[in-house]
């Protein structure tokens, strides 16, 4: 199948993007903003709307880091099963996090009209689905439940023309797709200004909680009251890091040679994941997107894997014409599947948002209703459900277990398994490598022309080994998803300085 866009997500190939200066100089502000993703400039909007003077900063572009690489649905129920949370938590829960949710939704649409923002938003089904013969109608049927219990508008049918065979269906009505990237540049666009001051290609490189708190950059330092770590996984070491895994998820958006789906989120459960599907059109023309084969980062050895099964899948199911684009984009699954939103743990005037596994764009938006309410004083319903501070010890413990020991499995196993590959010219075109040389643990990749790129293999961020991923060739951390360009340039995780180069010290960032 032709590939038109080789890892480039459909909406930033396709969405104009609005510039904005860089930091000049110190700042004083009231509260300041780290990354501006759609938790960052929602939070901005509520802010300033409460009275607050706001910078936000931002290392590359406005929406340009997972927000516009999401596949831009709006759904209650989350990518665990809403069951997931009755049973780790209790259905009162459960029922809040759908009535919240749909709260964030209906946040975003009030915003689409306020400001007339053209990001074809749409209302649109959910659909959760199996098809005949996979033993997989237990699973739908008990979200179809829960989702009741939780207040939603579900039914078990599904329309008449609904594009696959089913054999059991959750069907919830009402949600809602749109353009993420359409929607945070236009909300950006909306809320910039004297109270409101948004700073691209500004790379925070610290931030020192305190009275006031100072974000330092690499062109200048703001003061503020408070501060918001709006960077999808805090930047630095945050507790929070312990009690979250990072995935990796692939996405694809092709051409079909007959007419699309009608409108709307399909998720199609297979064993252990399910594959999202739905429909996008623009000037452009008609394009089907699909997400799925999510893996832990950095531990998979041959991601490319990953793209031809979705490809496989999608040719099993559509008369697909070509592939016009295809990415990968990160999640962070939080231990006890209720996301960290609300004051950082330890620390008293920094607030984070955080483990939104992929249902972040209802949450990044939620995590502006309620970290604003809290930094203006006012009380919001649903600040003791997601605070950081909270304990679930019950709830958390099997991923929390899991997350720790695969972090000292790493540790260990990557130190030890060191350097099979001793020789940097045993390196094939396109092949990465960990290798050690003169007692220096360095990674190692060749490109096509055959040049190597060597950069410590240290992850900068609490030292574990980085892994090669060779569809995105970039440098991996297993242990808390920081992940790096064969330059050691970080591109996105908790890291926040690049692998070393070689010859220079292995510290880490503690
Ligand atoms: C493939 C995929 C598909 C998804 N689809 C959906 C979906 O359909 N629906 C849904 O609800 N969720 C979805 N999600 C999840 C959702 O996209 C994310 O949870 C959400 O976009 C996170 O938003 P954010 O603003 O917190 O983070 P981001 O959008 O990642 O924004 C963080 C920003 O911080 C900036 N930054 C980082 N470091 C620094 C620094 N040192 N200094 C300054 N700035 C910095 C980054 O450049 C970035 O712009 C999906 C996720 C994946 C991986």
């Amino acid at each position: 199948m032709a590939v038109d866009h080789i890892t480039q997500a459909l909406w930033s190939a396709t969405t104009a993007f609005k510039t904005y200066p860089s930091l000049s100089g110190d700042l004083e502000v009231d509260v300041a903003i780290v990354g501006a993703g759609i938790t960052g400039i929602s939070t901005a909007y509520s802010l300033v709307k409460a009275g607050k003077k706001v910078a936000v900063l931002e290392a590359l572009k406005v929406g340009s880091g997972t927000t516009g690489s999401s596949t831009g649905n709006l759904y209650a129920p989350i990518d665990e099963r809403l069951y997931t949370i009755a049973s780790k938590h209790s259905e009162e829960t459960m029922r809040a996090v759908a009535t919240s949710r749909t709260a964030a939704i209906d946040f975003i649409e009030q915003r689409v009209l306020e400001f007339n923002i053209d990001c074809e938003f749409n209302r649109v089904p959910w659909y959760l689905f199996s098809e005949p013969g996979n033993d997989l109608m237990a699973q739908v049927g008990k979200e179809r439940e829960a989702a009741e219990k939780a207040g939603l508008p579900v039914t078990g049918e599904a329309p008449a023309s609904f594009p696959f065979k089913v054999e059991s269906m959750a069907n919830i009505a009402h949600q809602a797709q749109f353009n993420p990237l359409k929607y945070v540049q236009g909300l950006a666009a909306a809320i910039a200004g004297d109270n409101c001051l948004l700073f691209e290609g500004t790379k925070v490189m610290d931030v020192e909680d305190g009275e006031p708190c100072v974000v330092q950059t690499e062109r200048g330092k703001v003061t503020a009251k408070q501060v918001i770590m709006a960077t999808h996984s805090p930047k630095g070491i945050y507790a929070v890091h312990t009690a979250m895994e990072p995935y990796r998820e692939y996405a694809m958006a092709v051409r079909l040679k007959g007419a699309s789906p009608a409108g709307g989120v399909y998720w199609h459960v297979q064993q252990m994941q399910h594959y999202s599907v739905r429909p996008y059109s623009n000037e452009q023309g008609n394009f089907l997107l699909i997400l799925g084969e999510a893996h832990k980062v950095g531990h998979k050895e041959h991601n490319e894997e990953n793209f031809l099964k979705l490809e496989e899948y999608l040719k099993a199911h559509f008369d697909v014409d070509h592939i016009v684009y295809k990415w990968a984009a990160q999640n962070y699954k939080p231990a006890d599947a209720l996301p960290y939103i609300g004051t950082s743990p330890l620390q008293n005037n920094t607030y984070i948002a955080t483990g939104f596994a992929a249902d972040g764009l209802v949450y990044g938006t939620l995590s502006g209703m309620i970290i604003s309410d809290i930094i203006a004083g006012k009380e919001n319903e649903w600040a003791k459900l997601y605070d950081p501070t909270r304990f679930t010890p019950i709830a958390s413990a099997p991923k929390f277990a899991k997350e720790n020991i695969d972090v000292a499995f790493h540790l260990v196993k990557d130190f030890l398994f060191y350097g099979e590959t001793d020789q940097l010219k045993e390196i094939r075109a396109g092949e990465g490598k960990t290798i050690e040389i003169d007692d220096e643990k360095l990674a190692a990749y060749r490109d096509e022309e055959g040049q190597l790129h060597v950069v410590s293999s240290i992850c900068p961020h609490m030292g574990c080994v980085v892994h090669f991923n060779n569809a995105e060739k970039s440098w991996d951390c297993p242990c808390h998803g920081s992940r790096f360009s064969i330059e050691g340039e970080v591109l996105e995780g908790p890291a926040y300085h690049n692998l070393a180069k070689p010859k220079a010290t292995n510290d880490t960032e503690e």
